[in-house]
């Protein structure tokens, strides 16, 4: 039988010292929940990488892939494919980016720099500027650390001629806004101030919503920086990695505010197949479409559009739709937002609860809350905290925990039942870190 002391003798992990990795092997899962090898449950509460929306082993998405696979595996992008053709369409019209076009990849990161190339391309500025913004992320490739702000990779983007503006970060504004909406106005004025120091600009590329760094922009945010870039004629990229698929209650967390919010050009994995399988994506608008129609797009990746992904991605946008998921997760998330801002009242060492839009929230820890002096300093995590996911896992819930934040962000099937047993577990949990942490 595989034990986890083999697997780390023969696998390089993710975001780890690879000497302290030790995990138990996931032998199978059903909608909100996933079993190790010993048969030992776990409530699962970040939908591993905030990607399994629709929870474990979907079955209309699990049949999907296995007909797919006994029809056709692989055919390339010179030759057509019917999931690839019918996910396009569908994306295009959950999107409403009539006459717009997609571009399939295998990932979160390739989507950015794909999109990134697709905005230079349509501005016809090949070297052109991209704006992105600290405490952000956009994947663990080259590229994808130079455009990301986050810690873990801390990259000097200027290889790629990218720069990073301050984040909307209202808790702990660094434009010292007395208030979350003018933090947000102030913070999309600064991105264009970016661009206007460092003459034209190809694009801005940021997360709308949901992302690992756990700043959620203030509402004025977007639309904010939406009119920017409109007014210096620069593409705006959404990157819907993590908050796409109902995450953050919508199809696509721009969607919150209507047309004002709209990009020019969006990407997307995690849930466009609820990580059945790998797969990413860039859609692109009518207009950005059109001023490539006639230009030689220098890009290809072997897997591009590959059938069984597509499938994936077909099967999980209908089980959105049917299932009522987009909906469900609104109403579950705004409820959970208002369960942890209760919880967060008797617990001193929350400063701040974000998030609710869908089912996605986020608890950022507290030394004082007076003074908003973080547990430890960013981005460390307090070793309470390491214990605190521990004891979860121990009781059968696993949490999310980056640096002082705890994120929430269940599949969107999660029972309501058990969803209310996480919070309480949580409560219990935070109570004692609140103890150890703020009684010395
Ligand atoms: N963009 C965002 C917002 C993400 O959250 C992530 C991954 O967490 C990525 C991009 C990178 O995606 P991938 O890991 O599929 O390359």
């Amino acid at each position: 039988m595989i034990t986890a002391a083999d697997e780390r003798d023969s696998v390089l992990h993710s975001w780890c010292v690879q000497r302290d990795w030790r995990a138990p092997t996931v032998v199978g899962g059903a909608g909100a929940w996933f079993w190790d090898e010993t048969g030992r449950r776990y409530l699962d509460m970040s939908s591993l990488s905030e990607c399994c929306n629709l929870g474990h082993q979907h079955p209309r998405v699990v049949d999907a892939i296995a007909e797919q696979a006994r029809r056709m595996c692989f055919v390339t992008a010179a030759w057509g494919a019917e999931p690839r053709r019918r996910l396009a369409e569908l994306l295009l019209e959950r999107s409403g980016f009539a006459g717009g076009r997609v571009f399939f990849t295998l990932g979160g990161a390739d989507a950015n720099e794909q999109a990134v190339k697709i905005a230079r391309l349509a501005r016809g500025l090949p070297d052109g500027l991209i704006v992105t913004r600290d405490r952000s992320y956009h994947g663990a490739s080259y590229a994808g650390m130079a455009l990301s702000g986050d810690a873990r990779t801390p990259a000097d983007g200027r290889w790629l001629n990218v720069v990073h503006a301050e984040a909307p970060y209202a808790y702990r504004c660094p434009f010292g806004s007395p208030d979350a909406s003018t933090c947000g106005e102030r913070a999309a004025a600064h991105v264009g101030e970016l661009i206007d120091a460092a003459g034209p600009a190809a694009a801005v590329l940021m997360e709308p919503d949901a992302g690992t760094n756990g700043v959620i922009a203030p509402d004025s945010y977007w639309p904010a920086v939406r009119r920017v870039t409109v007014e210096r004629g620069v593409a705006l990229i959404a990157d819907e990695v993590m908050s796409g698929f109902g995450r953050c209650g919508e199809w696509f967390a721009w969607q919150r505010h209507g047309e004002a919010g709209r990009p020019d050009l969006m990407t997307l994995a995690k849930g466009l197949t609820g990580a059945h399988l790998p797969l990413g994506a860039v859609v692109v608008s009518a207009a950005v479409a059109d001023a490539i129609d006639d230009k030689m797009f220098a890009s290809g990746l072997t897997y591009c559009g590959h059938p069984l992904c597509c499938a994936a991605g077909v099967a999980a946008v209908e089980a959105y739709e049917r299932d009522g998921l987009i909906e469900r997760s609104r109403r579950l998330g705004g409820r959970m937002a208002a369960r942890l801002r209760a919880m967060a009242r008797d617990l001193p060492i929350v400063g701040d609860v974000r998030g609710g839009h869908g089912l996605f929230a986020v608890f950022e820890l507290v030394r004082d809350r007076a003074t908003r002096a973080p547990l430890s300093p960013w981005p460390q995590t307090h070793p309470a905290l390491t214990a605190m996911v521990a004891e979860g896992l121990a009781e059968g819930v696993s949490f999310a925990v980056r640096g002082n934040l705890i994120i929430l962000a269940p599949p969107l099937v999660i029972e309501e039942q058990d969803l209310a047993s996480a919070l309480d577990l949580l409560e219990r949990l935070l109570a004692k870190v609140n103890v150890a942490c703020l009684s010395n």
